[in-house]
């Protein structure tokens, strides 16, 4: 019998500003990785984002969905320019992509990394996930204003969490905390918001209750974000809600020592359409065409990718490399180094071949 190679189709939409520098970077190293590891990715490429709608008036085709419905994942680069308002480049590419296929998780690894002096005082390293609700709560359409311009103008916008919506996010965090350290941190704010937050604890308790094996401390959002600063050693996976994970993994990234390093997957876990998996930093618009944007975010995240897809080996293999060549200095500017984005891939692709010999 004859030993088929394992493929994944991925579509790669590079998107706007250094997204368009980062994504081929990541495309290469992935490539050298999945050879060494006996699977393909055949790739897919999108030039979907700003420029696409300067031309068409839209962000992306109106069949973009049902083409993304047939890969297996997406690695995104980075969507939007200051010419272009958020509410028309986010949410005509991010936001329907993240909601047509329902990726309802939104997960982000952080770490401090070696050699990297982040902002903290305490040099003592730190690993640690936030596991962010990406679907419902605080940011919805609900709501509205009144009385524009006039002393008694109001805004009203509503928060919505669904028993479903918490349980689903729950249940993830706690099951990955299975496979780390066994212990959750719930971010709440029960005393001041006092219906949505006890009810978010309520049935995050009752998730709990299915993980006797999985510790569980809850957290007001405040005094979350103060210990995260003052001691992240503590912290293994955080779950929180949109708004406050969205706060709360901009926090945590920082902690690392540049945006540019940390990765993101918005995921359904239940395999139903693809995930996808993009950076957390933006488009970069001041640094765009310089060569000195730090593509360790968009690798990572390409590991991330990688262990979605079952291919566990490949991505552990390709966060190591990763500590190698930051602890080798091997790195761009944002990081204290002096390469240039190819530069740094060149490095991680010889990382990589050095230690599928020694292997
Ligand atoms: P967006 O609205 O798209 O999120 P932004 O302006 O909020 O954009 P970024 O585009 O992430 O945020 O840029 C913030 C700062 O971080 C900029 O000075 C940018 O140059 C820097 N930066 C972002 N990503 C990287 C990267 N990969 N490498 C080096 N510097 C980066
Ligand atoms: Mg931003």
């Amino acid at each position: 019998m004859g030993v088929r190679m394992r493929t994944y189709r991925i579509a790669a939409i590079p998107g706007d500003g250094i997204g368009r520098e980062t994504v081929p970077a990541a495309r290469r190293v992935l490539d050298v990785l999945s050879a060494a590891h006996g699977f393909e990715l055949l790739w897919t490429e999108h030039p979907w984002g700003c420029a696409f709608h300067a031309e068409t008036g839209a962000m992306m085709p109106s069949d973009g969905i049902e083409q993304l419905g047939e890969a297996d994942a997406i690695l995104l680069g980075a969507v939007g320019t200051p010419e272009v308002p958020d509410h028309v480049s986010l949410w005509g590419l991010l936001i329907p992509i993240r909601r047509e296929f329902d990726q309802f998780v939104s997960l982000r690894p952080v770490r401090s990394l070696p050699g990297i002096r982040g902002p903290l005082r305490d040099e003592r390293p730190f690993d640690l996930v936030v596991v962010r609700e990406n679907t419902e709560g605080e940011y919805g359409e609900v709501g509205g204003r009144l009385y524009r311009g006039r002393p008694h103008e109001l805004a009203v916008q509503e928060a919505v969490f669904t028993r479903m919506g918490v349980e689903r996010i729950a249940r993830y965090a706690f099951g990955l905390a299975r496979t780390r350290s066994g212990r959750v941190a719930s971010a709440t704010k029960s005393n001041g918001i006092v219906h949505t937050m006890p009810f978010w604890d309520e049935v995050v308790a009752e998730v709990a209750a299915d993980f006797p094996d999985v510790e569980l401390t809850s957290y007001h959002v405040d005094a979350l974000a103060a210990l995260l600063v003052l001691d992240p050693t503590r912290f293994d996976v955080i779950v929180a809600s949109n708004l406050f994970g969205d706060i709360l993994s901009d926090l945590t990234a920082a902690l690392a020592g540049s945006i540019g390093v940390a990765p993101c997957g918005n995921i359904d876990p239940t395999g139903r359409g693809p995930s996808m998996f993009e950076p957390i930093h933006g488009s970069a618009p001041d640094i765009v065409g310089t060569g000195s944007a730090d593509p360790i975010g968009q690798i990572w995240s390409g590991a991330l990718m990688l262990e979605h897809l079952g291919e566990k080996e490949a991505a552990d293999r390709l966060v190591r490399a990763l500590d190698r060549v930051v602890a080798a200095g091997t790195v761009t500017p944002d990081l204290g180094g002096t390469l240039s984005t190819n530069e740094v891939c060149d490095a991680f692709i010889e990382e990589l071949r050095r230690s599928g010999t020694a292997a």
